[in-house]
């Protein structure tokens, strides 16, 4: 892709198309010279104005256009600056001539948009019209957005002082070829367990000690990675009992993902058992051997079942299982299987996701690509979300993933009154979450004004165990500071 511009170019129409268009074109074959693209609002107040010219492979394409919504009294004078780089999104969309299903929309979180205007006080109606005049979405797409913003409304509720903790566990027993995650195999650096276990402890005693100090309870604990369960028991039970030196709420929902279905000893159930762990992740990505085998997934059909069995025979209330949609190799008929099967077992949550080849991963490009064409794939997620509901699951939090397959979306759907609070306030991002372990961010939520500030722990679990005791000391001065910005 070539994007050049003519001499009169804005640095906001620039900054705009560098940022947006690439989302779009990465591999298309794309000469683009930008003429004109310039967003006007007017003294008297009679909305915004939009004008682009611009060569697209030599063929001359113009657009105008007027956004007169923007009056709307409920906007404020930020939301006309938003809205000024949203139109010119939309009229670089206009010029190349292409529709994405999610419209102008290129981040994580699409929900965002729901909330926002929500709070502005729009009703679901006046969102989902403006969902597709405004942002351009798919009508589906626009009608999901408005379905995940309606079920998770009731979990949104802000609080300064009820968060959620994340606990990082970088360990799996193998790394799968699409793995973009930080996890490192046990097999090759397992020998780093016990001092990450370690450093893991003090950083959970310290801060343990700073929410007591700030009056901060936890409400949800989410233990991730990684695979968790790669750990031993003994190990794991040790994080588990550290955990709860935490002022947890009653009522705490405690996550652990045995993403991978082999490592799940009965052991670990009754570790979990015992400390309280009430939400438990076991992962097939596939029901297909041939396909576990080819992504390095190292288990088989079979480990999953034997350990959907124990978690159910040993009772931990909720059960999540991820599918992947997209996976090579893989056509209509292996989607339909994977996903009959899991329905089968009645899982209280089933997350699909749909494939988002990234850099980070161990396969090649080329590696991840082949099996189902797109429009094939975004039909069988069509039919696949309508058979999830016609059996009783709601889709209740989504994300979407730069390079994801087809423009699509993973979605966690969930049984009604078995919805994971942490993933909602994740996705949201409306309530602080603590970040432990490896690779994990912390994100401290300004209660007034909703902002978020992000800090990351190292991923290496070499380097975190190494700067344990700096980071902790350096994390709780970002926290205190940024606390401190509350009454400002
Ligand atoms: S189980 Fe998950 S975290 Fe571990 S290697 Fe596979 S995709 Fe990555």
């Amino acid at each position: 892709m070539r994007i050049s511009y003519d001499n009169e170019i804005s640095p906001l129409a620039r900054r705009t198309a560098d940022a947006f268009l690439p989302s779009f074109l990465m591999d298309e074959q794309y000469s683009l010279i930008i003429q004109r693209l310039s967003v006007n609002r007017t003294a008297d107040h009679t909305g915004l104005h939009l004008n682009a010219e611009a060569n697209v492979n030599n063929v001359e394409r113009r657009y105008s256009l007027d956004d007169l919504e923007i009056l709307d009294p409920r906007y404020t004078d930020e939301d006309w600056e938003r809205r000024s780089r949203e139109l010119l999104r939309r009229g670089l969309l206009e010029l190349i001539g292409i529709h994405p299903a999610w419209g102008i929309l290129t981040g994580v979180r699409p929900g965002k948009l729901y909330q926002k205007l929500r709070k502005k006080g729009f009703e679901p109606s006046e969102i989902a019209e403006r969902l597709q005049t405004i942002y351009r979405l798919e009508p589906q797409k626009s009608q999901l957005l408005l379905e995940v913003g309606k079920n998770q409304e009731p979990f949104l509720n802000s609080h300064a002082r009820k968060i959620a903790i994340y606990v990082g566990i970088p360990f799996c027993p193998s790394r799968c070829g699409y793995c973009s995650f930080p996890s490192h195999p046990v097999r090759t650096h397992g020998h780093l367990i016990p001092q990450f276990v370690n450093s893991l402890v003090q950083e959970i005693r310290f801060f343990a000690t700073l929410c007591y100090e700030l009056e901060w309870t936890v409400e949800a604990v989410y233990i991730g990675g990684g695979t968790p369960t790669a750990l031993k028991h003994e190990d794991l039970g040790h994080i588990l009992q550290e955990l709860h030196q935490f002022p947890l709420e009653q009522t705490v929902e405690i996550t652990v993902e045995a993403g991978r279905p082999e490592t799940l000893s009965d052991d670990h159930l009754l570790t979990c058992n015992k400390w309280g762990v009430n939400r438990i992740s076991v992962n097939p990505q596939t029901l297909h051997d041939n396909t576990l085998n080819r992504i390095g997934r190292e288990h088989t059909v079979q480990d999953f079942y034997n350990a959907v069995e124990k978690v159910r025979r040993i009772n931990i209330p909720i059960l999540n299982m991820d599918l992947i949609a997209g996976l090579p190799g893989e056509d209509i008929s292996n989607l339909d299987q994977s996903l009959s099967r899991v329905m089968e077992l009645k899982p209280e949550n089933l997350t699909i996701h749909t494939l988002a080849p990234k850099r980070a991963a161990k396969w090649s490009q080329d590696q991840l690509k082949g099996g189902l064409s797109e429009i094939d794939l975004a039909d069988w997620l069509g039919r696949a979300g309508q058979a999830i509901r016609r059996q009783g699951w709601k889709p209740y939090y989504l994300y979407r993933q730069r390079r994801i397959k087809a423009e699509q979306e993973n979605i966690g759907y969930a049984l009604p009154g078995k919805e994971s609070l942490y993933n909602i306030w994740m996705m949201e991002e409306t309530r602080t979450i603590l970040g432990l372990g490896g690779g994990a961010i912390t994100k401290w939520v300004h209660p007034k004004n909703g902002s978020v500030a992000r800090l990351a722990n190292p991923k290496c679990p070499a380097t975190y165990s190494q700067r344990i005791t700096e980071n902790v000391k350096e994390k709780s001065i970002w926290l205190r500071n940024a606390i401190a910005t509350t009454d400002k």
